[in-house]
């Protein structure tokens, strides 16, 4: 993606990391990807431990955006496609359903039974000591505990402060990061560690892309970051474009925003003020062209698809311990693999049809292939030729 590359050529220094240290002992368990919570745990008890000094952000405001960032994932997850297996198959819950406890805050000096801590530029001194250099990263979501009986988990989220001893060595990490541009650096990485929490992996080019929460606090990256590029990005964050969830599209744009990247399959001249509209609806694509923003609309043609049909993998999976008395009764694949599936499909589709060029009335036989992580799609001209469509909505 044209505006992605230029993003990540600005990446600096490490990777946000996942850690578990309930592995213990260097080593790291099968489990150590597992959702931290499944059905059998109803409610998640979490605190807020937050330096206001120097995290640079309010304890109301650090509170309303985690239940947001909380209220998004429950949402997104419980929406998601849910067919791996059958009602019977897996005792007692029949699925791996994630994102289906209720959140509750309470105050971290309350912290007997605590699920979850959020730690906002606080660490303890044993958290320090048990990270090599707290400093290398601006957040983690580190599993402390996990009881393999129930498959459940503890832990906390850190985000690193922005001043004090714990700033990260990041001589380029804006000095007010996560309040710039309305919050978005501070959206962007609760969601990410989050994603973790639930048992999500790191995905390219989304905001669990495991490059992006360092990037997105530094200071050079955030003073230049113009509207355009912040509402793309904006709209990267939507938790459930993980999931593939979004059918239509409904874009237009000018110059190096316009979605229709390559006019001379169409027999059009390329033109870098040319504009370009396309919308895909019920199946139905239609591209609309403008020579200038000032001329006039032609209408390049419109075609309806067929055989649309998505493609789906897991997007969470569960290992299994030996020792584990949550589930009773699994599948024998299950058995056999050592882990179950989460019902959380990442989704693709592909659809074929003939363009009708409205001018000339040939017919483009095309295939679109729109994927789960991208905010854009390819069409393959009868699989010879391939182009990108750019949906940056
Ligand atoms: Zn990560």
């Amino acid at each position: 993606m044209k505006y992605l590359n230029f993003f990540l050529l600005q990446l600096f220094c490490t990777q946000s990391v996942m850690a578990a240290w309930a592995s213990g002992g260097g080593v790291i368990h099968r489990d150590a990807h597992n959702p931290w919570f499944l059905e059998n745990t109803r409610t998640v008890r979490y605190c807020i431990d937050l330096d206001v000094d120097n995290f640079g952000v309010s304890a109301t405001e650090a509170s309303q955006q985690i239940t947001a960032a909380l209220n998004e994932w429950t949402a997104a997850l419980r929406l998601s496609d849910d067919d791996y297996y059958s009602a019977n198959e897996l005792v007692p819950f029949g699925q791996i359903r994630l994102g289906s406890q209720n959140f509750a805050e309470v105050a971290c000096s309350d912290a007997a039974d605590l699920d979850l801590r959020f730690q906002l530029g606080r660490l303890t001194a044993e958290q320090t000591a048990n990270f090599n250099n707290p400093k290398e990263f601006v957040g983690v979501a580190v599993r402390t505990e996990y009881d393999i009986k129930l498959l459940k988990g503890r832990g906390f989220i850190y985000l690193s402060p922005v001043s004090g001893p714990l700033t990260p060595n990041h001589q380029r990490m804006h000095p007010a990061a996560w309040s710039q541009h309305d919050f978005m650096p501070l959206k962007l990485v609760l969601r990410h560690e989050l994603g973790h929490v639930f048992g999500i992996d790191h995905q390219r080019d989304t905001f669990m892309d495991d490059k992006w929460p360092e990037l997105f606090v530094e200071r050079q990256f955030l003073q230049d970051l113009t509207p355009d590029a912040l509402a793309y990005l904006s709209r990267k964050f939507v938790v459930d474009r993980i999931f593939g969830q979004k059918k239509d599209w409904d874009v237009e744009g000018c110059g190096n925003r316009n979605p229709v990247s390559a006019p001379h399959l169409f027999g059009l001249q390329y033109s870098e003020e040319a504009c370009g509209h396309v919308q895909l609806k019920n199946g139905s694509l239609t591209i609309d062209y403008k020579k200038s923003p000032t001329a006039p609309v032609e209408t390049i043609g419109s075609s309806s698809f067929s055989g649309a049909h998505t493609q789906g993998s897991a997007a969470v999976s569960v290992f299994l311990p030996e020792d584990q008395e949550l589930f009773t009764t699994v599948p024998d694949e299950a058995k056999q693999l050592g882990r179950l599936f989460g019902e959380h499909v990442n989704t693709s589709q592909k659809m074929s049809g003939d363009l009708v060029i409205k001018h000339s009335g040939v017919k483009i036989p095309l295939i679109i292939e729109i994927q789960p992580t991208s905010t854009g799609t390819t069409i393959f001209d009868n699989g010879k030729f391939n182009y990108d469509v750019f949906f940056l909505d």
